[in-house]
């Protein structure tokens, strides 16, 4: 459980009080095309709001690279905003982000009040965790309040910099649900615990399969990085996706399971193609016999049922990365017949981000899912068991 402060913890009637919120949300031509993420963080707005809070939002949207790019100004998401809480959410149009708009706005609200500031990351400083900005974010202040989860593992001026000058630093409702689901199921998972990694490298998921071995009772395997597996224990692998230099590491992994007693389950067979394509030749093959010049694109259908017969067994699942090449659709059959199975278990699931997010939005299992996270690269470096700085920057209860 959350050993942090939240807003449930303090008092903000009458003080001013900065949220750090992820509104980096699609914009096409000035539109919102998905508000998802407007709508997940209103709980705790509407919290500060209704206990007398002045309450100034924050957020970064997209990549400006420390310049502003008028297509990617927040001026849009104050105005959805402002329809979906039924208040005005005044927004200060400073392109250096607390500038004299910001600081007239803020001198001039009331308890309740609503400001939005423009995009963080108009400024340089902002991912570089740079001390002058995180300075002037903290003079608009007396607290500070982090809701997103999906830069949690960046250290930026508006996420951790900025607590370094504020004595009240705590976390908001969504980061909260967050870190309670993630670190429940790893650290007090109800067994059989039973993990689902996939994606492209092995490279890239290191520290998360040392980690989840230490935790899980099976740890099931599939994507690009399996082909690398096969070949560290001789099979052949074709043209598949293959890191040579990470074989010897797939061995050490397969003997740490062996070691701590944790079934490692490695596709038995793939779907493989001629060319990297949806209208490649296709054929299945055994995993450890990819011929030459072919490549696995997708875990086969005796792998996918394996899989998901295993996930039946399970009373927590945790699931990051596709099983395949889901975005074509000839590669997507492993990827979907996991996801099914974690929509039709009753264990607890959750969903780590990313491309698997995704792909159970996608076939419209996400209300059947725990929990699906709002961050890839911060649920996928939790999964590491790293202490995210978003989250350890805020006070200890
Ligand atoms: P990651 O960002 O590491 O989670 O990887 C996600 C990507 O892995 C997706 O875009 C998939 O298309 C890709 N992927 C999954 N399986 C394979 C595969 N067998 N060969 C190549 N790429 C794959």
């Amino acid at each position: 459980m959350l050993n942090k402060k939240s807003v449930d913890d303090i008092n903000v009637k009458g003080k001013r009080v900065l949220v750090r919120c992820d509104f980096n949300v699609p914009l096409i031509d000035g539109k919102i095309t998905d508000e998802n993420r407007l709508v997940a963080a209103l709980p705790t707005i509407k919290k500060l709001v209704a206990d007398g809070g002045k309450v100034i939002l924050c957020s970064h949207l997209g990549k400006p690279k420390g310049e502003p790019k008028p297509e990617l100004s927040l001026a849009p998401v104050a105005v959805r905003l402002s329809e979906l809480l039924g208040q005005e959410v005044k927004f200060a149009a400073d392109s250096e982000v607390v500038g004299p708009n910001a600081k007239a706005a803020v001198d001039a609200m009331n308890d309740g009040d609503i400001v939005l500031l423009e995009n963080t990351r108009y400024r340089a400083e902002e991912t570089k965790n740079g001390e002058v900005f995180s300075k002037e974010l903290a003079s608009l202040c007396d607290v500070f309040v982090n809701d997103a989860f999906g830069t949690a593992h960046r250290a930026h001026c508006s996420n951790v910099g900025v607590t370094k000058y504020v004595d009240t630093a705590v976390v908001g409702y969504l980061m909260q649900k967050e870190i309670d689901f993630l670190g429940n199921a790893v650290e007090n998972p109800e067994r059989p615990f039973v993990a689902i990694l996939g994606g492209s490298k092995v490279s890239s998921k290191i520290s998360v399969i040392e980690n989840l071995l230490d935790k899980v009772d099976t740890l099931i395997i599939g994507g690009g990085m399996c082909f690398t597996f096969s070949k560290a224990q001789g099979g052949s692998v074709g043209k598949s996706l293959l890191e040579e230099d990470y074989c010897q590491y797939a061995l050490d992994m397969v003997e740490k399971a062996k070691a701590k007693g944790v079934k490692l389950l490695l596709p038995v067979d793939a779907v493989v193609a001629d060319e990297f394509s949806n209208d490649a030749n296709i054929k299945v093959v055994p995993q450890a016999e990819i011929p030459e010049g072919w490549m696995g694109l997708d875990i086969g259908p005796e792998t996918a049922k394996l899989y998901a017969e295993t996930v039946k067994t399970a009373k927590t699942v945790v699931w990051n990365g596709p099983m395949g090449c889901f975005e074509m659709p000839n590669f997507a059959n492993g990827t979907e017949t996991v996801a099914k199975a974690l929509a039709e278990t009753d264990a607890v699931t959750i969903i780590g981000g990313g491309d698997s997010a995704a792909a159970v939005n996608q076939l419209g299992y996400g209300d059947k899912m725990t929990h699906i996270s709002t961050g890839g690269g911060a649920s996928l470096e939790f999964l590491e068991g790293k202490e995210l700085p978003g989250v350890a920057a805020a006070n200890d209860k």
